[in-house]
This record gives structure tokens, C-alpha cells and sequence, in this order.
């Protein structure tokens, strides 16, 4: 028998999606996906290179838990440029769900509660139970574009607030929180000594507007944990190279359980992910530029089905569309996906306001969005 733990949480929505997509694409089923978020290019060859000549010069031991000293300072430099103000002595090299995982574990007792938004991403409740914690659900809605109103957060807060987690550009929903919003929420958490957890994982896949940190808003530095890494970015999701940033007292404690857990990062990924944030952009650029085409493009093909409406997102990569079939949203992507063979995702693994959505992710090409949304026209006509 597993422990109460485990049992009070289900196994990962999009990951549960992605395998059974993955077996059935083994079984010889054309599937078009549009499941998991994660970018269908190839990781850029210089980082690649770099990653190559690590390994071949015997790179391949153990290295600090926290992270080699020129990745931490890198990705410090990086934060600075963004207006968070940190040195390397903040940062820990991680995998970025790690990251999430260590945070919760870090700072959460039973009986403590965590705001987050919601729809948002499916292991942030996980992660909660599994420290012992209570989620408590912020409610943000489709006609306002998922915008967190901070007058929500401040009503949700009771004495046993302990954390709020936070993630924009949000993944499912595309949504990149106003500035002013992001200050307001800041400065609550701030000033009751709530700690933020933001994860920043989006950061660069912004297609208007812009990224503000939550670290860098005024007095917000020491209580702010800002988890990102390379994943979306640098397409380089199974590299799993992420960090933490946060003060250094953070920092260590967060570090006490890399150490009885992974150790360190993976050795030979991280001078390439040196590489990845000090060496050229331009594809980074090109892949983000790319993204907005489809984006667009998506955009089209959903406002062209009958029953579906969709907000236009700023960020990340997926369309968070609204269905109007009275059905529940896991049956509508089982039977899209078994009927269809179309994979999406559905939106109560999002959390209790995505029931009646479900989400897309068009980090794939031209021709498999055009085909995907075809296959889901027909498939909700049929239903
Ligand atoms: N974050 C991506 C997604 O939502 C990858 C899978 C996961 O970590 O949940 O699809």
C-alpha cells in the first residue's frame, strides 16, 4: 500500500497524456498531439557542441549540489539584467520541477495553506498535498482574460497563509499577469511575510507585453523563490537544466534536500547551459518568433469552430479554449483522443475553473495545427 501521501494526489495530467500518446504512437495510431508543452525544435547546435565536448573531456562526475560556479553566476548575471537583485551565492542549479518539488518540501507544514490561481498548472496542487499542505484555489476568469484580481488574493489570506504560488507567462491559459498586478500581489505577500513562489519558466515566451520578475519589485527580493530554467527557452526539456533564485538563506535550506535527494544537477548539461545563456540567441529568437506565427494561426482555427471560444494569450503556448458541450473535460479529450486522434489536455487537471476547457499546446508545426484542429472539428461535431 502507498502512503496517505501519495494516495491524496493523482498522477500528472499532461504527463498521463503525453505516455498515453507516446504507447499509441508505438502501437502505429496516427496521432496529431497537442498535449505536451514543449517545443518541437531541436536544442540549438552550440549548446549541443558544448554539451558533446563536456562529456568527451570526462565531465561526468558529480559536481557542487548547488551548481558549477560559472552556471550560477551566469544565470545570476542573467537575473541582474532583468532587475532582480541577486548574486551567485542565490542561486541553485536544479531541475525546475525539482525546484518546485524541494520548495514545497522546504517550507510547507500540515495545516499550512498555499494560494494559486486558478486554472494553473497541474503539479502545483501535487506538490502541495504531497508536503502536507492545503491548496486554496484564487478564481480567475475567462472574461477577463485570467487576470489575477490582487482584491481575490487579499480575501483568500487567512492566519495559516503560508505561501503563494504564482506562474506568468501561466501556463494553461497564455496569460502574462499586468505589471501592476504582479506589484500589488508582491507587495501583499510582502508585507504579511507570505512567501512567494514564482516560477518563471515562461519568461522569454512572451509575444506581447513584457516579463516583469517578481523578485525584482521593491522589498520583494527576500521573500520571493523564483524558479525557471532552460526547458521552453532553449528547447531543451529533456535536459533538465532549471534554478532557483532567492536569498542565500533560502538557498541553503532548498539545498539540504538537493543534497539527499538528486545530489546535483546532471554534470555535462550545465557548462552547455552556460553556453545556452552567455553564447548567441538568435535562435531563441527565431523559435519564439515562430511560436507567434502558430499562435496566430491556432487562433484562427479555433475561432473557426462552432462551440469554441478562446481568449488571444500573450505567452507561453497554449490556447485555453472554452467548450459549450455539457460534458466533462476529461471525457471530451478521452474521446478526442481514442475517436479524434487528436491528443489535448484536459482542463480540470488545471484545477476546478478548467472544467469546460480544454488545453492546446501548438509547440508543434504548421501542418499538424492545421490537421489537429481539423481532427477536433470533426471530432466535437460528432459528440
Ligand atoms: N510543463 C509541461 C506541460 O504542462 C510539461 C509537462 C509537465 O511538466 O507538466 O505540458
Amino acid at each position: 500500500m502507498v502512503s496517505k501521501r501519495l494516495q491524496s494526489v493523482p498522477a500528472s495530467g499532461t504527463v498521463k497524456i503525453a505516455n498515453l500518446v507516446s504507447q499509441m504512437k508505438a502501437d502505429g495510431v496516427d496521432i496529431v498531439s497537442f498535449s505536451m508543452g514543449e517545443p518541437d525544435f531541436n536544442t540549438p547546435d552550440n549548446i549541443v557542441e558544448s554539451c558533446v565536448k563536456s562529456v568527451r573531456d570526462g565531465f561526468t562526475h558529480y559536481t557542487p549540489s548547488m551548481g558549477i560556479a560559472p552556471l550560477r553566476k551566469a544565470i545570476a548575471d542573467d537575473a541582474v539584467r532583468k532587475g532582480i537583485p541577486c548574486k551567485a551565492s542565490n542561486v541553485l542549479v536544479t531541475p525546475t520541477k525539482q525546484a518546485i518539488f524541494m520548495i514545497a518540501l522546504a517550507y510547507l507544514d500540515p495545516g499550512d495553506e498555499v494560494l494559486l490561481p486558478d486554472p494553473t498548472w497541474v503539479s502545483y496542487e501535487a506538490v502541495i498535498r504531497l508536503a502536507g499542505a492545503e491548496p486554496v484555489y484564487v478564481n480567475t476568469r475567462f472574461e477577463n482574460g485570467f487576470v489575477i484580481d490582487p482584491a481575490d488574493v487579499e480575501a483568500a489570506i487567512t492566519p495559516r497563509t503560508k505561501m503563494l504560488i504564482i506562474n506568468s507567462p501561466s501556463n494553461p491559459t497564455g496569460c502574462v499577469q499586468p505589471e501592476k498586478v504582479l506589484r500589488e500581489i508582491s507587495k501583499i505577500c510582502a508585507d504579511r511575510g507570505i512567501k512567494v513562489m514564482s516560477d518563471e519558466i515562461y519568461e522569454h515566451v512572451i509575444y506581447e507585453g513584457k516579463h516583469f520578475p517578481m523578485a525584482s519589485f521593491k522589498d520583494s527580493f527576500d521573500n520571493t523563490l523564483t524558479v525557471s530554467g532552460l526547458s521552453k527557452t532553449y528547447a531543451m526539456t529533456g535536459w533538465r537544466v532549471g534554478w532557483v533564485i532567492a536569498s542565500e538563506e533560502d538557498i541553503k535550506a532548498i539545498n539540504k534536500l538537493q543534497t539527499h535527494s538528486i545530489t546535483c544537477c546532471t554534470s555535462f548539461t550545465q557548462p552547455a547551459a552556460v553556453e545556452a545563456l552567455t553564447g548567441p540567441q538568435d535562435s531563441r529568437r527565431t523559435m519564439i518568433a515562430e511560436f507567434k506565427k502558430r499562435r496566430d494561426l491556432a487562433l484562427d482555427l479555433v475561432n473557426d469552430i462552432p462551440g469554441l471560444e478562446c481568449n488571444k494569450p500573450d505567452g507561453a503556448f497554449y490556447l485555453f479554449p472554452k467548450y459549450d458541450i455539457d460534458m466533462k473535460s476529461a471525457d471530451l479529450a478521452e474521446r478526442l483522443l481514442q475517436e479524434g486522434h487528436v491528443a489535448v489536455t484536459p482542463g480540470r487537471a488545471f484545477g476546478p475553473a478548467g472544467e469546460g476547457f480544454f488545453r492546446i499546446s501548438y509547440a508543434t508545426s504548421e501542418s499538424q495545427i492545421i490537421e489537429g484542429f481539423s481532427r477536433i472539428k470533426k471530432g466535437l461535431a460528432r459528440l
